[in-house]
């Protein structure tokens, strides 16, 4: 049997290996055991970058914890002299009475963030890649942009190891055995002790808590590069984009910033998987490619070139999209976090801060009361 720790962590991805940096900072001795590497490609933060919007949807419960989060990754990208953000901007763009659209509005006004709100005719005039019908609005958000993920997990990773955190790579983490005092964690070769526990297992939260019965969903998601036939057109000078259409669905995508292509996912939609059993090839279908053609074609026909590249990920759904963040119903010595419904990974920064202020003090300043785990029970009832 190893030491004792403070703080194991199990799932060092997007939320655990920040989570690590946070409480080691903390003067926490900390284990992160993850199954695969840190980071890695099959669970949820591969393929280069992950869009970070400031105005949101939900009413803006999520604005105040999106401000944080690029506060601190400003501070990361300071701190370690990488290159973190790329604030190219973002336009959400929809049809008459899209809902998405409305909510990133009415966000924006409610949190006094800088807003511009676009017609089709100035969309359309302004990124002449973009092709929409003339009822459309949009609202663009200047100081939003996109993080470079694994850039992200990569600086968490060395700040942790400078901080003396121990890192085990390529060790599943079989069961937890939790009392009040301590929580033992079983690998195939080892056990570790540790007073306390933060679960970020991603994909595998249900699979690793079965008892709790987690509504969590893991989806096969697809996204892909795709060639521009237009040199300009949708390169730096574009911003990140997300489309709510009347016709072909819910997609987001960022510029061609370093001429692999202009990247495109889907964000509805999605086939229920088991993340250790899914087909991790983009190509298993040809219907992956011809879906994001199909918002190509329509949407932004000078960029329905070759496929550079198409991958698979995995999204964490819950019922209402919101995340799960909260103390073990059973246990106050572990916390569990997932459920990042597709869109977590820009609040990573914020969330590691608010893990480690519930772990080591019980309590974060952080309001983050509506990720509360009997938020479903109480629907129930
Ligand atoms: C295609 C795609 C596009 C996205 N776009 C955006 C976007 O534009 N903006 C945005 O904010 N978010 C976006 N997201 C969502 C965001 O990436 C996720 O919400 C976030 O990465 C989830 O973080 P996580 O820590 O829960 O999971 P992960 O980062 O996957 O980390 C979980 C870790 O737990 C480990 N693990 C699991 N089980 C075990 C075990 N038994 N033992 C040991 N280790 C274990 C895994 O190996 C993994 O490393 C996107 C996601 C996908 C898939």
């Amino acid at each position: 049997m190893g030491s004792l720790y403070d703080v194991v962590i199990i799932g060092g991805g997007s939320m655990g290996i920040a989570t690590a940096y946070y409480l080691a900072k903390a003067e926490q001795k900390v284990l992160v055991v993850d199954q695969f590497t840190v980071p890695n490609i099959y669970g949820s933060h591969h393929g280069e970058t992950r869009i970070l919007r400031l105005g949101y949807g939900n009413g803006g419960t999520y604005v105040p914890l999106v401000k944080e989060s690029l506060a601190l990754w400003k501070e990361l990208e300071e701190e370690t002299g990488r290159t973190l953000y790329n604030q190219t901007g973002a336009i959400s763009v929809g049809y008459p009475g899209s809902d998405f659209v409305k909510e990133t509005i009415d966000s924006s006004i409610k949190y006094n963030l800088e807003y511009e709100k676009l017609d089709a005719k100035s969309l359309m005039e302004r990124w002449p890649g973009i092709t929409v019908p003339d009822d459309y609005v949009a609202c663009y958000d200047p100081n939003s942009g996109f993080l470079y993920s694994e850039e992200c997990i990569l600086a968490y990773k060395e700040e942790c190891e400078k901080l003396g955190v121990t890192i085990l790579e390529n060790q599943p983490v079989l069961d937890l055995q939790i009392t009040d005092k301590e929580v033992t964690v079983l690998t195939a070769d080892t056990t570790f002790v540790a007073r306390k526990a933060v679960v970020t297992a991603g994909a595998w939260m249900p699979k690793l808590l079965p008892d709790l019965e987690l509504e969590i969903k893991p989806l096969r998601k697809t996204f892909g590069w795709f060639e521009t036939s237009e040199e300009n057109l949708y390169g730096s000078q574009f911003p990140c984009y997300v489309f709510d259409t009347h016709d072909v669905g819910h997609y987001y995508g960022f510029p061609d910033f370093n001429g692999k292509g202009l990247k495109i996912g889907r964000m509805d939609l999605g086939e229920v998987v088991d993340p250790d059993e899914l087909n991790r090839d983009f190509d298993s279908t040809p219907k992956e490619e011809a879906d994001l053609r199909s918002f190509l074609s329509r949407y932004m026909p000078q960029a329905n070139g070759h496929l550079n590249a198409g991958k698979v990920c995995l999204f964490s759904m819950t019922p209402d999209e919101d995340f799960i963040i909260d103390f073990h119903p059973q246990h106050e010595n572990v916390l569990i976090a997932g459920g990042f419904s597709g869109h977590g990974f820009k609040f990573a920064s914020a969330i590691g801060k608010t893990l480690c202020e519930l772990a080591v003090q019980g309590v974060s300043n952080q309001d983050i009361s509506f990720l509360s785990l009997n938020r479903f029970n109480k629907a129930m009832k």
